[in-house]
């Protein structure tokens, strides 16, 4: 019998992912539909997507935007605002929700999703960097998937399917080092956000491509590592490798360590998450081994990118560390993008929010005390930016 077709939500449909996301949908109608999709500020791509995809339902976080798709569809159910993000999320309607919004934005809805049994395709990291126990432990006791989207995540997991878990010893994500690989922190001084949005492998959305330049990303991808599969932050190592083309690797017991290789092509693991646990034929043009003259390693360059040793030590603080560190990032790196920080300036203030940061003495970190230490995070970071400014 032919398995039903999955009817797929996507939060965050208009950015990077979200639009790759709905190209992979649409390649395979016996297998995908497009059910809810959300969008925030771009509405006049979010306007073509609607007439383009015809989503059953709707959700605009921005509530002067959701007004405008309201009055355009009037046929079609518009959740409005951040509320509506979070009752469109929990649709039980949607097999599967592709969490794709960039920042701390993207945990309530991807929450509440869970909390609705949905299935999870998960690109938003920073969910799992925020409040990662308290999430894989909701996605247990709901007896969900969380299917990382992330390249190197999704490497791992599949990679993690042909051994047992008491056989590896050693998670090896790869970073393609950005645009600044083998730079020193003095020649990062004068960096423009121009500079820093020239990724050398992959395009992708600004908040992100601005991370994987700190390494800030790799640290975010480390500390969600940990939470999906459940690996000690000892046993997770970082390499550079500037081709991006293994996007992981593991290292079993007996010193063997097997490698995922692809196309730097975000649909290879939208389509693997979409369509787990079934393997689909996927006709995008594939890497081909003959043609790759080589394959490079390097050490990553702690000293040059302080915000990947930071993102350990958050993680193996835990608690709300690696909730502050993320906020903070934001925070920096918008303040970056509006040409009101410096690029070292960014890791600067984390650097001074995490220090001033007290930690408080709870051994189970609750939804509530987390979301304190990010608004504390946040203005603690837009204080020291306007201040420094002055
Ligand atoms: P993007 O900036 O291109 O898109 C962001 C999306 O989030 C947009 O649809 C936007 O409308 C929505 N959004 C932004 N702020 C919002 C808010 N306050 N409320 C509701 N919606 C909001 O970003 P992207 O590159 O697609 O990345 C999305 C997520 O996927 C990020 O968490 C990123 O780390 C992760 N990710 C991206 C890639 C990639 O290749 N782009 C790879 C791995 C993981
Ligand atoms: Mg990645």
């Amino acid at each position: 019998m032919a398995k039903p077709i999955k009817k797929i939500t996507i939060l965050g449909a208009t950015g990077y992912i979200g639009r790759n996301a709905l190209d992979v949908i649409t390649r395979y109608p016996r297998k995908f539909s497009v059910f809810g999709l959300s969008a925030n500020k771009n509405i006049s791509l979010f306007k073509q997507q609607i007439i383009q995809y015809s989503p059953k339902v709707v959700a605009v976080a921005d509530e002067k935007n959701a007004d405008e798709i309201a009055r355009l569809f009037p046929k079609l159910k518009v959740y409005k605002g951040e509320k509506g993000l979070v009752k469109m999320a929990s649709l039980t309607d949607a097999h599967m929700v592709v969490s794709a919004i960039v920042g701390a934005a993207g945990l309530m809805p991807t929450l509440a999703a869970i909390n609705a049994g949905r299935h999870i395709a998960l690109a938003n990291k920073e969910t799992l960097v925020i409040a990662g126990d308290l999430v894989m432990r909701r996605a247990k006791k709901n007896n969900i998937n969380i299917l990382p989207i992330d390249s190197e995540h999704n490497a791992l997991f599949q990679l993690l399917q042909l051994k047992q878990k008491r056989h590896i010893r050693k998670l090896i994500i790869t970073a393609s080092g950005g645009p600044f690989f083998g730079k020193s922190p003095s020649q990062l001084k004068k960096v423009t956000v121009k500079n820093a949005l020239a990724h050398p492998t992959w395009s992708m959305g600004n908040k992100i491509t601005i991370d994987s330049s700190t390494m800030m990303n790799k640290g975010f991808e480390v500390i969600e590592a940990h939470h999906l599969f459940d690996i000690s932050y000892d046993n997770i190592e970082v390499v550079v490798h500037p081709e991006s083309t293994v996007h992981s690797m593991i290292e079993s017991a007996n010193g063997d360590v097997f490698a995922q290789l692809g196309p730097a092509d975000m649909r290879f693991p939208i389509l693997s998450a979409l369509s787990y646990p079934e393997i689909i034929d996927n006709t995008l043009p594939r890497i081909k081994i003959s043609q790759i003259s080589q394959l490079t390693f390097y050490e990553p360059d702690y000293t040059t990118f302080p915000l990947l040793t930071m993102a350990y030590d958050a993680g193996r603080r835990g608690h709300c560390f690696p909730a502050v560190l993320n906020a903070a990032n934001e925070i920096a790196v918008n303040a970056f993008l509006e040409e009101r920080l410096s690029y070292l300036g960014i890791t600067q203030t984390v650097k001074s929010v995490m220090d001033k940061f007290k930690n408080h003495k709870k051994v189970r970190v609750t939804l509530d005390a987390i979301l304190t230490a990010d608004t504390w995070a946040r203005q603690t970071a837009e204080k020291l930016i306007t201040t420094k400014k002055k």
